[in-house]
This record gives C-alpha cells, sequence and structure tokens, in this order.
C-alpha cells in the first residue's frame, strides 16, 4: 500500500502518453520561450526518451503491485499517440480501473478501443460552446467534432465529464449555457479554477473563484443543490433541482482539495510526480532501463510528498523560478 508522511493512501495513477498535442490551447501550452525542449516536435515522433508501450505497462503494473486501483491515461492528448490504442488495449487487460481525458477530438477512432479496455468514463475538455471562440482558444476548428464526440459518448451510455478552464474575460459568460447543457442530457461539467504554469500567460485577474462562478450561476439558476463530495474528490459538486446533470467546481485557487490527495503521475518520459505541482521528479524509466529496484523509488517519492500544492505558496505558486522541474501542465500531463 502507498501511503504518505500524511496518512494518505495512494491508489490513482495518472499516466501521460505523450507530451505533444494536437491543440494549441491558450492557456495550457506554453510561449514558446517557455516550451519544455520535449515538446518542440510534432504529435507523431517519440524519442528514445519517451515510455515505449511495453515500458508503460510494466512501469504500470509495478505502481499496481505497489497498490494502484485506478489509472488515468492523458497527456498532452493521449489520442495522438501512434500507439495509443494498443497501450489502452493492455492498460485495460492489467484489471485496474482505466480512465481517460481527452480534448475529444478522435474519440471516434477509438470507440472499440475504449470499450474492449473497458473504459466507460471519460473527460472531455471542452471550453466554450461557441464554434469561433473554440477556434481562437485552441487554434483549431473543429468545434464540431468534439460536440458530435461528446454526443456518441453519451449514446454509448459513457459516463462523460466536460472539463472547462474559466478565464475572466473569455468564457465566463457561458457559465449558465454549460449549466443550462445538464438539464437535458446526463453531462457533468467541471468548471475549472485557471491555474499558472510557466508561459501559459496566467494572471490573477484572469482568475475566476468558485465563489464568482457561483454567483454568476445563480443569476440564472436559482434551485442550486449542493451534493456530497467524495473523500478523493477534487470538486465541489452541484445540480439544479430536476436536471440530468451536474455541475462541479475545481478549486485550486480558491481552496485547494489537497488533504484527501491519492494521485500519483507518470510523465511520458518516464518520470513519477508525487504531485502536479511538485519541485522534484523521480526518474523511474531510467531506473526500469537499468533493471533497479522501481518499487523502492515508488515509495521514498511519495515518502517526500508535501502536505499541500507541491509545497508551493503563494497566489501564483505555480510559477514559482525555485521550482525545478518546471514544466507546462502538457508536459506533466494534466
Ligand atoms: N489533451 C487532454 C485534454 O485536453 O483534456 C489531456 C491533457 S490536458 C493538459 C488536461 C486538462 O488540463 C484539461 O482539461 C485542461 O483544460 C486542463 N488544463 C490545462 N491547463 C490548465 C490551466 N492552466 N488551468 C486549469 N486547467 C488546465
Amino acid at each position: 500500500m502507498l501511503k504518505d508522511q500524511f496518512g494518505r493512501i495512494h491508489d490513482y495513477l495518472r499516466i501521460s502518453l505523450t507530451d505533444r498535442c494536437n491543440y494549441k490551447c491558450l492557456y495550457c501550452l506554453p510561449q514558446p520561450e517557455h516550451l519544455d525542449d520535449s515538446i518542440k516536435g510534432d504529435c507523431n515522433s517519440h524519442g528514445s526518451d519517451q515510455m515505449s508501450t511495453s515500458e508503460i505497462i510494466s512501469l504500470a503494473k509495478i505502481f499496481i503491485c505497489e497498490g494502484v486501483k485506478k489509472i488515468r491515461i492523458t497527456g498532452g492528448e493521449p489520442l495522438v499517440r501512434k500507439d495509443a490504442s494498443m497501450i489502452i488495449r493492455e492498460l485495460g487487460m492489467t484489471g485496474t480501473k482505466l480512465v481517460l481525458t481527452t480534448n475529444g477530438s478522435r474519440i471516434h477512432h477509438f470507440m472499440d478501443v475504449f470499450k474492449e479496455a473497458g473504459i466507460n468514463s471519460i473527460n472531455v475538455s471542452l471550453d466554450t460552446l461557441n464554434r469561433d471562440l473554440f477556434h481562437k482558444l485552441t487554434q483549431r476548428d473543429d468545434f464540431i467534432q468534439v460536440k458530435n464526440n461528446i454526443q456518441l459518448l453519451l449514446d454509448h451510455n459513457f459516463h462523460v465529464k466536460i472539463n472547462m478552464v474559466v478565464m475572466n474575460g473569455y468564457n465566463e459568460n457561458e457559465l449558465a449555457d454549460f449549466v443550462e447543457w445538464t438539464k437535458e442530457e446526463p453531462v457533468h461539467v467541471r468548471f475549472i479554477e485557471f491555474m499558472p504554469f510557466p508561459g501559459n500567460k496566467w494572471q490573477p485577474d484572469r482568475v475566476i473563484h468558485a465563489g464568482e462562478m457561483l454567483e454568476i450561476i445563480a443569476r440564472t439558476h436559482s434551485e442550486i443543490i449542493k451534493l456530497e463530495d467524495g473523500v478523493h474528490d477534487t470538486t465541489k459538486k452541484f445540480q439544479i433541482k430536476n436536471y440530468n446533470g451536474t455541475f462541479s467546481i475545481i478549486t485550486t485557487m480558491s481552496e485547494p482539495f489537497c488533504g484527501g490527495c491519492n494521485r500519483l503521475r507518470l510523465t511520458s518520459d518516464g518520470k513519477m510526480r508525487n504531485c502536479l505541482f511538485s519541485k522534484t521528479e523521480t526518474d523511474l524509466l531510467s531506473a526500469l532501463r537499468s533493471g533497479e529496484d522501481v518499487s523502492l523509488l515508488i515509495r521514498s517519492c511519495l515518502a517526500g510528498k508535501h502536505f499541500q500544492l507541491g509545497g508551493n505558496s503563494g497566489v501564483s505558486w505555480g510559477l514559482e523560478e525555485t521550482s525545478s522541474h518546471r514544466r507546462s501542465m502538457m508536459g506533466i500531463g494534466g
């Protein structure tokens, strides 16, 4: 069992299949001067510094032996990796609960793979319901494809969560529209407070905090019901009375939810991070390649986990120069 010094059991691993993405989201892709060397190439080229299919499976199995019960496949955009189908199928065979986060652009190519791998819950990122703004935010005119793919998931009874990063001046005026989407469809919209990462144009006045989001939603929806949150939940969950779906808020900025954290991360180049905002990482891929004891490294990485926000503090912690492994969200695996 993977327990940290605060008694938190860690049984949830997020594996990044790639640090590349086919979208250039304004709030995610670092500006060129901040781009990690590893993410300057195109989507389909993977150097030897990246985990191969078999290395991903080997490391996943070691984590599972150590007590991991749930794996989230993420990236970059996981579905742009050439061997994504094979990796998803093989992870499915490990018997762990498998889920995925995607920008939604390539879902239609993977429906059979998801089913074969036993995936029935998928998070899709969608920051706007306006086609022009979608283009502006992602640099791709894919709104219709993504919306159709979300419908495809719903038609096939997947549990669908929508991740919307709320940014003042861009999409805060769409909060009510997203909530209205939950009236007929069983979608679970998650409003995410805009977080700072190196080079992502974060500014304090671009953040809309949870309280403000709720105020905006309450202007059009009076019957907001607070739902119960699970101990490991990263969200505060709500529902409008008699609506089919739910909405929730990820309050990393206004009210970090680290107390119940059970998450570990593995970057696409095989580095373990004990927190999204961790200042250090542990090179599991090199250890695997040289035959070292990976389990031992996993345990010692977890032993160094801080209680909150990777040991960072202050409003712009994600931008701190002191961080020795300053990666973008794409480089870590969101
Ligand atoms: N490509 C996939 C996708 O689009 O969902 C997976 C990777 S993406 C980095 C994972 C999640 O991180 C997305 O939901 C995205 O909206 C979120 N994200 C990226 N940068 C963020 C930021 N600065 N603040 C809050 N959320 C962010």
